[in-house]
């Protein structure tokens, strides 16, 4: 998953960088209006992370710019107070915000409820995505996201960052079939080289935890296409 954060205050956008990077998000970093809505335009992200008080463009000027030509799930920070800000980052297509200063567990929790009705959930009611989308589940697996714990028939996986992110990505798409190249891009922040591995190498250590213990298998190959997680019966 890659993340854009827009934020000029350099201490905050560190914070940022590096606390969403430790969820397993892969994250970009703009420290003004103008670098961002490049970013934004030239790259695909999966959520944006916008300040509303920028230097140059400020945010609201930089997210209706960014709607004429995407519609990338945008999350504004503002201030306390500006009731107006918010309304108007609403009208101009923000997806949601958050007022400052925010626990950064909140931050995580928005972003995953973005990420969860970017891909397709809809006809839930605002509250009830919430408290869905923290946790993904295929069978007798189950995700928290918020307390990044992974269990499957109710037996906790010891998982890496990289395998919790890994996992996360092909459940959350799950009954898709995707490719060593776009899990590099999404989970290594690499592009493909056939020299690399890397992919294979963790889908196997992910297996021996996943699936071998439990005499059922969720993850499977596609050969020639890549990995999909889903529920056969054979
Ligand atoms: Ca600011």
């Amino acid at each position: 998953m890659k993340i854009l954060v827009v934020e000029d205050e350099i201490k905050l956008a560190d914070y940022l960088a590096k606390g969403l990077a430790e969820e397993g998000f892969v994250v970009d970093v703009a420290h003004n209006g103008v670098d961002g809505l490049h970013l934004a335009s030239e790259l695909d992200y999966d959520l944006i992370v916008l300040d509303g008080m920028l230097p140059g463009i400020d945010g609201l000027a930089v997210l209706a710019a960014l709607r004429q030509t995407k519609q990338t799930p945008v999350l504004m920070l503002t201030a306390r107070g500006q009731v107006e800000d918010r309304v108007r980052g609403l009208q101009e297509g923000a997806d949601d915000y958050l007022v400052k200063p925010f626990a950064f567990s909140e931050l995580v929790a928005r972003l995953h409820v973005l990420l969860r009705r970017s891909n397709g959930a809809s006809g839930t009611s605002a509250p009830q995505a919430a408290a869905e989308a923290t946790t993904l589940r295929l069978e007798d697996l189950e995700l928290d996201l918020i307390r990044r714990r992974a269990t499957r028939a109710g037996q906790r996986l010891e998982l890496t960052a990289k395998e919790f992110s890994l996992l996360s990505l092909l459940l959350r798409r799950q009954g898709e079939v995707l490719s060593r190249t776009e899990l590099a891009s999404q989970v290594w922040d690499m592009n493909f080289d056939s020299e690399t591995n890397v992919v294979e190498v963790a889908v196997r250590r992910l297996r021996v935890k996943l699936d071998l213990p439990f005499g059922r298998t969720l993850l499977h190959t596609v050969r020639g296409m890549g990995y999909v997680l889903e529920s056969r019966t054979l």
